[in-house]
Protein backbone atom coordinates (compact mmCIF):
# COMPACT_ATOMS: atom_id res chain seq x y z
CA UNK A 1 0.00 0.00 0.00
CA UNK A 2 2.96 2.25 1.17
CA UNK A 3 4.90 1.56 -2.50
CA UNK A 4 1.19 1.68 -4.08
CA UNK A 5 1.46 5.42 -2.78
CA UNK A 6 4.60 6.42 -3.28
CA UNK A 7 3.89 6.14 -7.02
CA UNK A 8 1.63 8.88 -6.61
CA UNK A 9 4.07 11.70 -5.09
CA UNK A 10 5.03 13.38 -8.15
CA UNK A 11 1.64 13.27 -9.39
CA UNK A 12 -0.86 16.58 -9.28
CA UNK A 13 -3.93 16.10 -7.02
CA UNK A 14 -6.60 16.05 -10.27
CA UNK A 15 -9.38 15.01 -9.43
CA UNK A 16 -11.35 12.20 -11.75
CA UNK A 17 -12.77 14.93 -13.25
CA UNK A 18 -10.39 17.18 -13.80
CA UNK A 19 -10.63 19.41 -10.09
CA UNK A 20 -6.95 20.73 -9.30
CA UNK A 21 -6.38 20.21 -5.90
CA UNK A 22 -3.62 21.88 -4.07
CA UNK A 23 -2.16 19.29 -1.48
CA UNK A 24 0.54 21.31 1.41
CA UNK A 25 1.83 20.24 4.67
CA UNK A 26 1.72 21.14 7.79
CA UNK A 27 4.57 21.41 9.98
CA UNK A 28 4.61 21.49 13.07
CA UNK A 29 8.49 20.81 14.12
CA UNK A 30 11.61 21.37 11.51
CA UNK A 31 12.09 18.06 10.41
CA UNK A 32 8.36 18.05 9.38
CA UNK A 33 9.33 20.08 6.58
CA UNK A 34 11.74 17.46 5.15
CA UNK A 35 9.12 14.90 5.19
CA UNK A 36 7.30 17.56 3.38
CA UNK A 37 9.63 17.28 0.85
CA UNK A 38 9.52 13.52 0.83
CA UNK A 39 6.01 13.04 0.28
CA UNK A 40 5.56 16.30 -2.46
CA UNK A 41 3.88 18.20 -0.62
CA UNK A 42 3.38 21.67 -2.81
CA UNK A 43 3.80 23.55 0.04
CA UNK A 44 3.25 24.26 3.44
CA UNK A 45 -0.28 25.62 4.86
CA UNK A 46 0.70 25.68 8.16
CA UNK A 47 4.32 25.83 10.07
CA UNK A 48 3.36 26.54 13.59
CA UNK A 49 6.25 28.56 15.21
CA UNK A 50 5.11 27.92 19.18
CA UNK A 51 8.19 25.34 19.46
CA UNK A 52 10.39 28.07 18.99
CA UNK A 53 9.06 29.65 22.32
CA UNK A 54 8.31 26.67 23.73
CA UNK A 55 9.97 24.97 27.40
CA UNK A 56 12.17 28.08 27.85
CA UNK A 57 12.42 31.00 30.32
CA UNK A 58 13.13 33.71 27.48
CA UNK A 59 11.84 34.61 23.93
CA UNK A 60 13.83 33.42 21.06
CA UNK A 61 15.97 36.30 19.51
CA UNK A 62 14.80 38.12 16.46
CA UNK A 63 18.10 36.39 14.60
CA UNK A 64 17.38 32.95 16.28
CA UNK A 65 14.06 33.17 14.65
CA UNK A 66 14.66 34.63 11.43
CA UNK A 67 17.08 31.37 11.01
CA UNK A 68 14.50 29.05 11.76
CA UNK A 69 11.89 30.89 9.27
CA UNK A 70 14.49 31.70 6.25
CA UNK A 71 15.74 28.18 6.62
CA UNK A 72 12.22 26.55 5.92
CA UNK A 73 11.44 29.20 3.27
CA UNK A 74 14.44 28.28 1.41
CA UNK A 75 14.08 24.79 2.05
CA UNK A 76 10.47 24.67 0.18
CA UNK A 77 9.79 24.20 -3.08
CA UNK A 78 6.11 26.42 -3.00
CA UNK A 79 4.57 28.66 -0.47
CA UNK A 80 5.17 28.26 3.07
CA UNK A 81 2.35 29.64 5.32
CA UNK A 82 3.98 30.85 8.81
CA UNK A 83 1.61 31.14 11.14
CA UNK A 84 2.16 33.65 14.05
CA UNK A 85 2.60 33.01 17.71
CA UNK A 86 -0.71 30.51 19.11
CA UNK A 87 0.00 30.93 22.16
CA UNK A 88 -2.43 29.72 25.20
CA UNK A 89 -4.78 27.36 26.12
CA UNK A 90 -4.23 24.39 24.89
CA UNK A 91 -0.57 25.78 23.76
CA UNK A 92 1.01 27.41 27.03
CA UNK A 93 4.24 28.63 27.30
CA UNK A 94 4.17 27.67 30.85
CA UNK A 95 3.89 31.28 32.68
CA UNK A 96 2.34 30.22 36.04
CA UNK A 97 2.02 33.91 36.84
CA UNK A 98 -0.52 34.29 33.47
CA UNK A 99 -3.25 32.09 34.00
CA UNK A 100 -6.45 32.48 32.48
CA UNK A 101 -10.12 31.62 34.69
CA UNK A 102 -10.75 29.99 31.25
CA UNK A 103 -7.88 29.66 28.67
CA UNK A 104 -9.57 28.51 25.66
CA UNK A 105 -11.44 31.62 25.65
CA UNK A 106 -9.07 34.29 27.16
CA UNK A 107 -5.67 35.80 26.03
CA UNK A 108 -4.10 33.51 23.09
CA UNK A 109 -2.88 33.45 19.65
CA UNK A 110 -3.82 36.84 18.20
CA UNK A 111 -5.26 38.30 21.07
CA UNK A 112 -2.30 37.65 22.92
CA UNK A 113 0.12 38.97 20.29
CA UNK A 114 -1.33 42.54 19.56
CA UNK A 115 -1.14 43.08 23.59
CA UNK A 116 2.42 41.88 23.70
CA UNK A 117 3.23 44.09 20.94
CA UNK A 118 7.07 43.83 21.41
CA UNK A 119 6.91 39.92 21.18
CA UNK A 120 4.96 40.04 18.24
CA UNK A 121 6.93 43.01 16.67
CA UNK A 122 10.13 40.44 16.90
CA UNK A 123 8.36 37.98 15.40
CA UNK A 124 7.10 39.80 12.42
CA UNK A 125 9.90 41.53 11.83
CA UNK A 126 12.08 38.18 11.63
CA UNK A 127 9.14 36.87 9.25
CA UNK A 128 9.23 39.85 7.00
CA UNK A 129 13.31 39.48 6.82
CA UNK A 130 13.10 35.79 6.28
CA UNK A 131 10.12 36.41 2.92
CA UNK A 132 12.90 37.82 1.09
CA UNK A 133 14.39 34.66 0.87
CA UNK A 134 11.55 32.43 -0.80
CA UNK A 135 7.86 32.60 -0.59
CA UNK A 136 6.09 32.69 2.41
CA UNK A 137 2.44 33.72 3.62
CA UNK A 138 1.44 35.17 6.99
CA UNK A 139 -1.29 33.38 9.21
CA UNK A 140 -2.87 34.96 11.86
CA UNK A 141 -4.48 32.67 14.41
CA UNK A 142 -7.67 32.72 16.40
CA UNK A 143 -8.96 35.92 14.66
CA UNK A 144 -12.82 37.09 15.68
CA UNK A 145 -13.03 40.53 14.50
CA UNK A 146 -12.00 43.02 11.39
CA UNK A 147 -9.96 45.22 14.15
CA UNK A 148 -7.60 42.02 15.15
CA UNK A 149 -6.45 41.72 11.37
CA UNK A 150 -6.09 45.82 10.70
CA UNK A 151 -4.20 46.10 13.93
CA UNK A 152 -1.88 43.09 12.52
CA UNK A 153 -1.36 44.67 9.04
CA UNK A 154 -0.67 47.76 10.69
CA UNK A 155 2.39 46.43 12.89
CA UNK A 156 3.23 44.94 10.04
CA UNK A 157 3.13 48.14 8.53
CA UNK A 158 5.34 49.72 10.95
CA UNK A 159 7.62 46.75 11.31
CA UNK A 160 7.95 46.77 7.32
CA UNK A 161 9.00 50.66 7.29
CA UNK A 162 11.51 50.40 9.79
CA UNK A 163 13.25 47.70 7.49
CA UNK A 164 12.96 50.34 4.29
CA UNK A 165 14.57 52.56 6.69
CA UNK A 166 17.53 50.10 7.49
CA UNK A 167 17.42 48.99 3.95
CA UNK A 168 16.77 45.71 4.57
CA UNK A 169 14.95 43.67 1.83
CA UNK A 170 11.58 41.71 2.25
CA UNK A 171 8.51 40.55 -0.09
CA UNK A 172 6.30 43.98 -0.62
CA UNK A 173 3.38 41.51 -1.71
CA UNK A 174 3.57 38.79 1.77
CA UNK A 175 0.00 37.67 1.72
CA UNK A 176 -1.64 38.03 5.07
CA UNK A 177 -4.47 35.73 5.58
CA UNK A 178 -6.61 34.54 8.98
CA UNK A 179 -7.20 30.97 10.48
CA UNK A 180 -11.11 30.82 10.27
CA UNK A 181 -11.24 28.76 13.56
CA UNK A 182 -13.63 30.55 15.55
CA UNK A 183 -17.88 30.60 14.97
CA UNK A 184 -17.76 34.52 15.08
CA UNK A 185 -15.45 34.14 11.48
CA UNK A 186 -16.97 31.96 10.07
CA UNK A 187 -20.31 33.71 10.35
CA UNK A 188 -18.68 37.23 9.16
CA UNK A 189 -16.07 35.50 6.75
CA UNK A 190 -17.45 37.64 3.58
CA UNK A 191 -16.54 41.10 5.60
CA UNK A 192 -13.35 39.26 6.69
CA UNK A 193 -12.38 38.44 3.15
CA UNK A 194 -12.38 42.12 2.04
CA UNK A 195 -9.09 42.31 4.69
CA UNK A 196 -7.25 38.91 3.77
CA UNK A 197 -5.48 37.92 0.98
CA UNK A 198 -6.37 34.06 1.79
CA UNK A 199 -8.07 32.13 4.49
CA UNK A 200 -7.44 28.71 6.48
CA UNK A 201 -10.18 26.58 8.16
CA UNK A 202 -8.76 25.85 11.56
CA UNK A 203 -10.77 22.97 12.08
CA UNK A 204 -9.62 21.54 15.46
CA UNK A 205 -10.31 25.21 16.86
CA UNK A 206 -13.42 25.80 15.31
CA UNK A 207 -15.19 22.48 16.52
CA UNK A 208 -14.51 22.60 19.55
CA UNK A 209 -15.46 26.32 19.79
CA UNK A 210 -19.02 25.67 17.69
CA UNK A 211 -19.64 22.95 19.83
CA UNK A 212 -18.63 24.37 23.29
CA UNK A 213 -16.46 20.98 23.99
CA UNK A 214 -12.64 21.55 24.89
CA UNK A 215 -10.96 20.03 22.52
CA UNK A 216 -8.20 18.26 24.97
CA UNK A 217 -11.28 16.85 27.90
CA UNK A 218 -11.36 13.70 27.52
CA UNK A 219 -14.76 12.97 29.59
CA UNK A 220 -16.35 14.91 26.54
CA UNK A 221 -14.29 14.01 23.48
CA UNK A 222 -17.16 12.20 22.51
CA UNK A 223 -18.82 15.34 21.18
CA UNK A 224 -15.84 16.00 19.20
CA UNK A 225 -17.91 15.95 16.24
CA UNK A 226 -16.75 17.20 12.85
CA UNK A 227 -20.02 16.24 11.09
CA UNK A 228 -22.38 18.12 13.15
CA UNK A 229 -24.56 20.38 10.71
CA UNK A 230 -23.22 23.30 12.45
CA UNK A 231 -19.80 22.49 12.01
CA UNK A 232 -20.39 21.64 8.20
CA UNK A 233 -22.58 24.87 7.78
CA UNK A 234 -19.51 27.03 9.19
CA UNK A 235 -16.94 25.55 6.59
CA UNK A 236 -19.32 25.95 4.16
CA UNK A 237 -20.20 29.35 4.44
CA UNK A 238 -16.02 30.26 4.82
CA UNK A 239 -15.62 28.04 1.68
CA UNK A 240 -18.13 30.07 0.24
CA UNK A 241 -17.00 33.42 1.09
CA UNK A 242 -13.83 32.85 0.27
CA UNK A 243 -15.00 32.14 -3.39
CA UNK A 244 -17.38 35.08 -3.46
CA UNK A 245 -14.26 37.38 -2.56
CA UNK A 246 -11.69 35.76 -4.62
CA UNK A 247 -9.25 34.29 -1.85
CA UNK A 248 -8.32 30.91 -1.47
CA UNK A 249 -9.04 29.01 1.31
CA UNK A 250 -7.72 25.87 2.41
CA UNK A 251 -7.92 23.88 5.85
CA UNK A 252 -5.34 22.80 8.00
CA UNK A 253 -6.95 21.08 10.45
CA UNK A 254 -7.10 17.28 11.44
CA UNK A 255 -10.19 17.30 9.32
CA UNK A 256 -8.39 17.69 6.13
CA UNK A 257 -6.12 14.90 7.01
CA UNK A 258 -8.57 12.34 7.06
CA UNK A 259 -9.60 10.58 4.11
CA UNK A 260 -12.95 9.54 5.47
CA UNK A 261 -13.84 13.30 5.16
CA UNK A 262 -12.13 13.74 1.61
CA UNK A 263 -15.02 13.61 -0.68
CA UNK A 264 -17.67 15.68 1.66
CA UNK A 265 -14.79 18.28 1.75
CA UNK A 266 -14.06 18.01 -1.95
CA UNK A 267 -18.37 18.29 -2.02
CA UNK A 268 -18.20 21.21 -0.27
CA UNK A 269 -16.08 23.08 -2.53
CA UNK A 270 -12.40 22.98 -1.05
CA UNK A 271 -9.47 22.77 -3.18
CA UNK A 272 -6.53 23.32 -1.00
CA UNK A 273 -5.67 20.78 1.93
CA UNK A 274 -2.78 20.63 4.43
CA UNK A 275 -2.41 18.61 6.51
CA UNK A 276 0.45 16.06 8.58
CA UNK A 277 3.08 14.73 5.58
CA UNK A 278 2.19 11.16 6.39
CA UNK A 279 -0.70 11.76 5.17
CA UNK A 280 -0.67 13.82 2.24
CA UNK A 281 -0.48 10.73 -0.09
CA UNK A 282 -3.62 8.98 1.04
CA UNK A 283 -5.58 12.30 0.54
CA UNK A 284 -4.22 12.72 -2.08
CA UNK A 285 -5.62 9.14 -3.36
CA UNK A 286 -9.10 9.84 -2.67
CA UNK A 287 -8.97 13.22 -4.67
CA UNK A 288 -7.65 11.48 -7.59
CA UNK A 289 -10.52 8.74 -7.56
CA UNK A 290 -12.98 11.54 -6.62
CA UNK A 291 -15.76 13.30 -9.26
CA UNK A 292 -16.19 16.72 -7.49
CA UNK A 293 -19.26 17.52 -9.28
CA UNK A 294 -21.13 14.49 -8.21
CA UNK A 295 -19.91 14.73 -5.25
CA UNK A 296 -21.02 18.80 -5.26
CA UNK A 297 -24.68 18.08 -5.43
CA UNK A 298 -24.78 15.18 -3.03
CA UNK A 299 -23.40 17.43 -0.74
CA UNK A 300 -25.66 19.79 -0.97
CA UNK A 301 -28.32 17.36 -0.78
CA UNK A 302 -27.38 16.06 1.98
CA UNK A 303 -26.38 19.21 3.99
CA UNK A 304 -30.34 20.35 2.73
CA UNK A 305 -31.85 17.14 5.05
CA UNK A 306 -33.13 17.77 8.26
CA UNK A 307 -34.29 14.41 10.00
CA UNK A 308 -30.86 13.29 11.99
CA UNK A 309 -30.89 9.97 11.01
CA UNK A 310 -30.97 10.50 7.24
CA UNK A 311 -28.51 13.04 7.33
CA UNK A 312 -26.31 10.77 9.29
CA UNK A 313 -26.50 7.99 6.96
CA UNK A 314 -26.06 9.97 3.98
CA UNK A 315 -23.02 11.32 5.13
CA UNK A 316 -21.84 8.08 6.75
CA UNK A 317 -22.42 6.56 3.25
CA UNK A 318 -19.68 9.56 2.09
CA UNK A 319 -17.15 9.40 4.27
CA UNK A 320 -17.21 5.62 3.16
CA UNK A 321 -16.58 6.27 -0.72
CA UNK A 322 -12.26 6.81 -0.18
CA UNK A 323 -11.59 3.86 1.42
C1 LIG B 1 -6.77 24.17 14.29
O1 LIG B 1 -7.22 24.75 15.28
O2 LIG B 1 -7.45 23.46 13.53
C2 LIG B 1 -5.35 24.31 13.91
C3 LIG B 1 -4.89 23.87 12.76
O3 LIG B 1 -4.52 24.86 14.81
P1 LIG B 1 -4.04 24.18 16.16
O4 LIG B 1 -4.43 22.73 16.12
O5 LIG B 1 -2.57 24.41 16.20
O6 LIG B 1 -4.80 24.98 17.19
MG1 LIG C 1 -6.14 26.32 16.22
Amino acid sequence: YQRMLAVLRDEDAVSADGVRVTMLANVELPGDAIEAGKVGAEGVGLYRTEFLFMNRDDSPSEDEQFEVYRQVVAAIDGPVTIRTLDAGADKSLGRPDKVSPNPALGLRAIRLCLKETALFRTQLRALLRASAEGRMRIMLPMISTVSEIRQARHLIGEVAAELDDEGIAYDRDLPVGAMIEVPAAALAAPTLARYCDFFSLGTNDLIQYTLAIDRIDDEINYLYDPLHPAVLGLIRMTIDAGRAAGIGVSMCGEMASDKRYTPLLLGLGLTEFSMHPASVLEVKRAVMGADVDRLRRRTAEILSLTDANTYREALDGLTRESI
